[in-house]
């Protein structure tokens, strides 16, 4: 089933752009220079592709922002949301001029400064260093520091265009849950099962299938396995993990499994139901624990606090969570020591999980925003462990 997606509005762009200027102000920031990447298409909706030639959006605080792109990219530029509504003027340059010298010359023009001295630019994080030394050598003595400082409050908040995206993309994956839980699995290697995920994560709507972790037997232990030629046994069970982007939102999902093969004597054993009873406590007490303005530390230790109690402390051994969005892992990090404040509208997973390496593992996770006054569960698929007779 393929659903129809919502698409973000141009003057989402510009309020985006809006606040990307006035937290530059605030900052003491002239301008803020963005490369291709995950900025980019957050505040221009621009999904350019990462080439040698510099596309760069300019974000002074006190001027007008453009998006400064080699000529032949002018068409696909211009046809990003806040181009086509001529929000967003798009600034040419030729094959064989001097790109770099031409952004230089718009941050100075901005900053009213002849050389670089005195001036304050950011850019983005992943921006590559052919473009930063340039720009570097043409705004001598500026002062350059990561964007993410400034834009990382933008990023890290969505706004509903974007948390209408995540629900998309994760009720898409609840759905590919459901369908690989139908069977058959036991006799199939993980990377079959994996190549089976992948086809319908995109069957359901995704844009690109990232990752398919279908760990099963002692392999459920390993967190991030890659799927291989093992063959899976009934007996045993399978972590699966999965995700991909929509609209280019992610989505990842966790849900273990018990391949049992329709042999009644191979259900999951005493061990592995009070293991995965624990977990799916300390998972529900995590998610239970959002809410605005409790630290991201306090819910990664809602999930630790049950695990450890009966024992297992040591075996779950990677933090509760990440933010997810543009990128699949961002802020805010679920982790002990981020005492950063949960705020409305951060998105991020909660994925407790319980390793006993070499024997075996489960996991759940699930995309949560930060609501008004609790979490919001994007993810709808049962949390429950999934006993497969097939
Ligand atoms: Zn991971
Ligand atoms: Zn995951
Ligand atoms: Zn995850």
């Amino acid at each position: 089933m393929i659903t129809t997606r919502p698409t973000i509005p141009a003057t989402r762009f510009v309020e985006r752009l809006t606040a990307a200027r006035r937290l530059a102000e605030t900052a003491g920031v002239d301008a803020i220079l963005v490369g291709v990447g995950a900025d980019l298409r957050h505040l221009a909706g621009y999904p350019a592709m990462p080439l040698e030639r510099l596309t760069m959006l300019v974000i002074p605080a006190g001027g007008a922002w453009s998006l400064v792109v080699p000529r032949l990219e002018a068409t696909p530029a211009r046809l990003c949301p806040p181009a086509a509504s001529g929000d967003l003027p798009v600034v040419t340059w030729e094959e064989g001029d001097d790109a770099h010298a031409l952004v230089a010359g718009l941050v100075r023009d901005a900053a009213g400064a002849i050389a670089g001295r005195g001036i304050q630019v950011a850019v983005s994080d992943d921006l590559p260093a052919r473009h930063l030394l340039p720009l570097q050598q043409q705004l001598m003595g500026a002062r350059f520091s990561v964007a993410s400082a400034v834009l990382r409050e933008l990023r890290m908040v969505k706004d509903p265009d974007e948390i209408a995206l995540l629900t998309l993309a994760a009720h898409a994956a609840d759905r590919v849950v459901a369908q690989i839980a139908r069977g058959r699995l036991v006799g199939r290697t993980e990377a079959d099962v994996a190549d089976e995920v992948r086809e319908r994560l995109i069957a359901e709507g995704h844009d690109e299938a990232l990752f398919a972790i279908v760990g099963s037997g002692p392999n459920s232990a390993s967190p991030h396995h890659e799927a291989s030629d093992r063959v899976i046994c009934a007996g045993e069970p399978i972590v699966l993990d999965i995700g991909g982007t929509l609209a280019g939102y992610g989505s990842d999902i966790t849900r273990t499994l018990w391949v049992t093969g329709g042999d009644a004597a191979k259900g999951p054993d005493e061990r592995f139901r009070h293991l995965f009873g624990v977990l799916h406590g300390a998972q529900a007490a995590a998610r239970a624990a959002v809410r605005p303005g409790i630290a991201c530390e306090a819910v990664d230790a809602a999930a630790r606090r049950p695990i450890a109690a009966e024992g297992y402390g040591d075996a779950f051994f990677h933090r509760t969570g990440h933010g997810i969005g543009l990128e699949g892992h961002e802020e805010p990090y679920i982790i002990g020591g981020n005492t950063e404040a949960l705020r409305e509208g951060m998105a991020f997973s909660v994925e407790p999980g319980i390793y006993l390496v070499g024997e075996y593992g489960a996991r759940i996770e699930d995309i949560v925003v930060c609501g008004p006054d609790g979490p919001i569960e994007l993810n709808e698929a049962p949390r429950e462990l999934y006993v497969v007779d097939g």
